[in-house]
């Protein structure tokens, strides 16, 4: 007997007939003798929705209230998925994250994972029950409902599997697996049958957004296998795992685009020790994360430029703490440009084989995309361009590094 963590994303339960199918689908894993505890994500586009609504009342919602608005959508898609298991005659029990007791931490919106209590979870398995867990949702110490982040589903699947110590973990979803692109922007994308835990953290870093990246950072440390599959079919999927030698180290693994980017630059920033500290700081207490970050040599007044980007839905709040850090220190004018997308590749060949940054900066530049800043690491490299452009910007590169072919 096995113990599965099966993890359905919001496609997948979008409408009450597909909670049927998957229920279905729950049952037959259950029939073959596996203990089984299911994760889900709010029916299609709730989250959306919830958002929207909220954004209806005010412009910047408290994270607090947001995140009691958006919990909401999986604790209905797991009562839903629990009564459609009932109907089929299993035993099964839907639990929101707070009653499972996924402690967080208290960033609203982003909150991290700190301990998963295993307690409930077996309590109810020994009872025979197949238990619904409520994806994305945890509580702080003062029991605050918060969420993990957009896609953070997959990050509950996988902290439960590794608490609980599962044999696998199944990441259910509309693609059937893991592509060396997103297959709605590269229809001749390939799937990818195993990726390293260090090449999918990078890509879905990047955008890539089939698994969220606290999901494989978690699944790395922990040591879970992941299997990405698709919902409406019963193919192989992608398998997410640590190395093996068999592995070949490949030049480019896949292609990523990120629209969830916003560029803010400081103008007029005097060019005195201390003042990119003071920038970063502000914007850290208010838990920020920065992605790229340039600094400009300073002109002949000695004043420079400095440029970063956060994600878009971050953008306003960043403006607002950086207006106020500009008057201290002087600085001429903050502008935020939201017009902007991030296109990256990733592949652990890199390491060994240079020339690759070259080689992806003279493909776009060829086709006239204008490169508005550059970061790379290791095994990633990626380049801010004009949001209308990223799309073709991924077509370009996949084409560039062949990655349409075995
Ligand atoms: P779910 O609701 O199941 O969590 P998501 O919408 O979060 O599904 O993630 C699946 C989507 O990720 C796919 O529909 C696809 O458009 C997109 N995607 C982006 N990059 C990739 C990639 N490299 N491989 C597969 N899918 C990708
Ligand atoms: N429903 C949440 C979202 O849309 C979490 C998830 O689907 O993983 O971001
Ligand atoms: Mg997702």
């Amino acid at each position: 007997m096995a113990l599965i963590v099966q993890k359905y994303g919001g496609t997948s339960v979008g409408t009450t007939a597909r909670i049927k199918r998957v229920a279905k689908r729950i049952v037959e894993t259950r029939k073959k003798g596996n203990e089984v505890v299911v994760v889900v994500s709010a029916m299609g586009k709730t989250t959306d929705k919830l958002i929207e609504l909220a954004k209806k009342i005010t412009p910047n919602p408290k994270g607090r209230e947001l995140d009691m608005l958006m919990a909401t959508g999986e604790q209905a898609s797991s009562a839903l998925l629990a009564m459609a298991i009932h109907d089929l005659g299993e035993e099964a029990i839907s639990l929101t994250g707070p009653q499972v007791g996924i402690l967080t931490d208290s960033a609203h919106t982003k909150a991290k994972i700190l301990k998963v209590n295993t307690k409930r979870i077996w309590e109810e398995l020994r009872k025979g029950n197949i238990v619904i867990v409520a994806g994305f949702q945890g509580a702080d110490y003062q029991n605050n409902i918060t969420t993990l982040g957009r896609g953070g589903s997959d990050t509950t699947a996988v902290a439960l599997a590794a608490a609980l110590k599962a044999d696998i973990c199944e990441i259910y979803t509309d693609v059937e697996g893991v592509y060396t692109a997103d297959p709605r922007i590269v229809p001749e994308a390939r799937k990818i049958d195993v990726i390293t835990y260090e090449e999918m953290l990078e890509l879905a870093g990047a955008g890539a957004k089939v698994l969220q990246s606290r999901a494989v950072e978690f699944a790395s440390k922990y040591n879970v296998k992941i299997h990405v599959k698709s919902s409406f079919s019963k193919k192989e999927g992608t398998v997410v795992m640590k190395e093996v030698k068999s592995m070949e180290d490949v030049l480019v693994r896949g292609v990523a685009l990120s629209k969830n980017q916003a560029k803010i630059s400081i103008d007029g920033v005097p060019d005195v020790p201390g003042t990119a500290a003071k920038i970063f700081t502000a914007l850290a207490k208010e838990n920020i994360n920065i992605d790229l970050i340039v600094q400009g040599a300073p002109d002949a007044e000695g004043k420079s430029e400095i440029t970063f980007t956060v994600s878009r839905d971050e953008a306003d709040k960043a403006v607002e703490i950086i207006e106020k850090v500009r008057e201290e220190l002087g600085a001429k004018r903050v502008t935020c440009d939201k017009e902007v997308a991030k296109v990256s590749i990733v592949g652990v060949g890199m390491r060994t084989h240079p020339g690759v940054a070259a080689r992806m900066f003279s493909a776009l530049a060829k086709e006239n995309i204008n490169i508005e800043l550059i970061s790379t690491s290791e095994i990633l490299i990626s380049c801010l361009v004009r949001e209308k452009e990223g799309e073709k910007a991924v077509k370009i590169l996949h084409k560039e590094f062949e990655l349409e072919k075995e």
